[in-house]
């Protein structure tokens, strides 16, 4: 287990086992448009600090749940995607309890499986849900 603190939310994770899980060639990926032009473009769109979290808490960016998509404005599409890790977070350190879309890049919730690939299922995970709003940049068009 290691530590990391982010605003002030103190997380612990196993981020070695996190990454195991990642990297089973059976962790389910949708391949879906919208799930494949997630993964396409949200390296090169999210901010710098939010990638380094992913990265640091052991995930795999390329490796989100089902992304829901909730209609494009402005030539963006708004995805909102659950990442999990192994671990949990103290509580009373957390001030971020709702998910508000207009104005958070990403929150967490405690031992959220809904979404989990099974291989979480033996385990206390944190889902790490992230609000973006990225380009369409597949040849095929996006369908409403
Ligand atoms: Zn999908």
């Amino acid at each position: 287990m290691k530590k990391i603190i982010d605003n002030g939310l103190i997380i612990d994770v196993d981020d070695i086992l996190t990454r195991k899980l990642h990297a089973n060639p059976d962790y389910y990926v949708c391949q879906c448009s919208y799930c494949r032009n997630f993964c396409l473009t949200i390296k090169r769109n999210i901010s710098k600090d939010l990638l380094k979290l992913i990265e640091d808490l052991g995930i795999d960016i390329q490796k989100p749940s089902e992304a829901v998509e909730f209609g494009m404005k402005n030539k963006m599409v708004h995805y909102i995607v659950d990442y999990h890790f192994v671990g949990g977070y103290d509580i009373s350190t957390y001030s971020k309890n709702e998910l508000n879309t207009e104005t958070l890049d990403y929150a967490f919730f405690k031992n959220d499986k809904s979404l989990a690939d099974k291989s979480f299922d033996p385990y206390d995970i944190v889902a790490l849900r992230v609000n973006v709003h990225l380009p369409w940049n597949l040849k095929e068009d996006y369908e409403v």
